[in-house]
């Protein structure tokens, strides 16, 4: 196993030694901002593929805009410093790499962001399935609703903003079910705990505008890009009902950890047979190619690296 190795401060360290005091105020009040981004092991190539990584961090720059956070990197900045790290830390298996900004300074009683400097962090490590199912998922309908954009922007990856998610997930799981759906504070769908969501009818795949207050999701994006190149699918950007989902021929899940997952049953009723969808299971397919960099159509969504 590599030592686990992390940029910390402007340098490359060992994990171990990548500590903050106590004082400081993203620990605190969850001022930070953070991405999920996956580097998959392509063992034929020997190489790993990371996915989609520029749009990770144009992402995570807005969260720091958002947060007012200055950090001396660019987008471009930031893809090199983690293959950086990816090369040094010679894994060679699918990870999951965490990059994150933080308000750093170490003091407590101050609420102004405007006063408060940041840090970056990089940080990978090897992962796996994010949701354990053979078959489709189960999931309920949350009691917590979804943060809104009046509160908490919920478009890019605020850590503070994650304790709905956080709160949401852990009731659902508790309570049997392996993920959560969760609704805007007027009753129609936004997504799940850490995943986007769609409905497949017929020939038309729906999924909710990112003003229901869900993440801007890159999973989201490939998956419609995918389904309507590949499989000719119309797309509709539009309000969603929960009731919907019950009678919607295919429900499934997106995002970086989860992948593309069929929901079988919300709130203990089957969606179609209960069983993964067919439609849902081939955008899967393809995405699971591309994440690889095995379908040279999607090659350019992958950052290929020579560990
Ligand atoms: N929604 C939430 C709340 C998430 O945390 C995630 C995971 N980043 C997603 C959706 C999916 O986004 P992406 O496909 O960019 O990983």
């Amino acid at each position: 196993m590599p030592e686990s190795l992390v940029h910390f401060k402007g340098k490359i360290v060992s994990a171990k030694d990548a500590n903050v005091n106590i004082m400081t105020h993203a620990l605190h009040y969850g001022t930070a901002v953070f991405e999920g981004i996956r580097g998959n092991w392509n063992d034929d190539e020997q190489k790993m593929f990371v996915f989609r990584m520029h749009e990770h961090y144009v992402r995570l720059l807005q969260g720091a805009k958002m947060l007012m956070m200055d950090i001396p990197y660019s987008a471009d900045d930031l893809c090199d410093i983690t293959i950086n790290l990816i090369q040094k830390s010679q894994y060679k298996q699918d990870l999951y790499i965490r990059p994150l900004v933080y308000k750093s300074e170490e003091l407590v009683a101050n609420l102004k962001l405007q006063e408060l400097g940041s840090d970056f962090a990089l940080m990978m490590v090897p992962f796996g399935a994010y949701l354990e199912s053979d078959g489709a998922l189960r999931c309920c309908t949350s009691s917590w609703r979804r943060v809104d954009d009046t509160i908490i922007p919920p478009r890019v990856k605020i850590s503070g903003h994650y304790v709905n998610s956080i709160l949401a997930k852990t009731e659902a799981t508790l309570a049997g079910f392996d993920e959560a759906i969760m609704l805007t504070q007027d009753g129609y769908v936004s997504e799940g705990s850490g995943e986007n969501l769609f409905l497949i009818n017929q020939n038309t795949l729906v999924t909710p505008p990112v003003s229901d207050n869900n993440l801007t999701g890159i999973t989201r994006d490939s998956a419609i890009k995918i389904a309507k190149e590949e499989l000719g699918l119309q797309i509709l950007e539009r309000r969603i009902r929960r009731s919907e989902l019950y009678f919607a021929d295919e429900v499934f899940l997106t995002g970086t950890a989860a992948h593309i997952q069929s929901v079988g049953q919300l709130d203990n009723r089957d969606i179609g047979d209960g069983l993964p969808g067919k439609i849902s299971t081939q955008i899967n397919e393809v995405y699971q190619s591309a994440i690889r960099g095995n379908n040279s159509k999607y090659r350019n969504w992958c950052t290929e690296i020579e560990v």
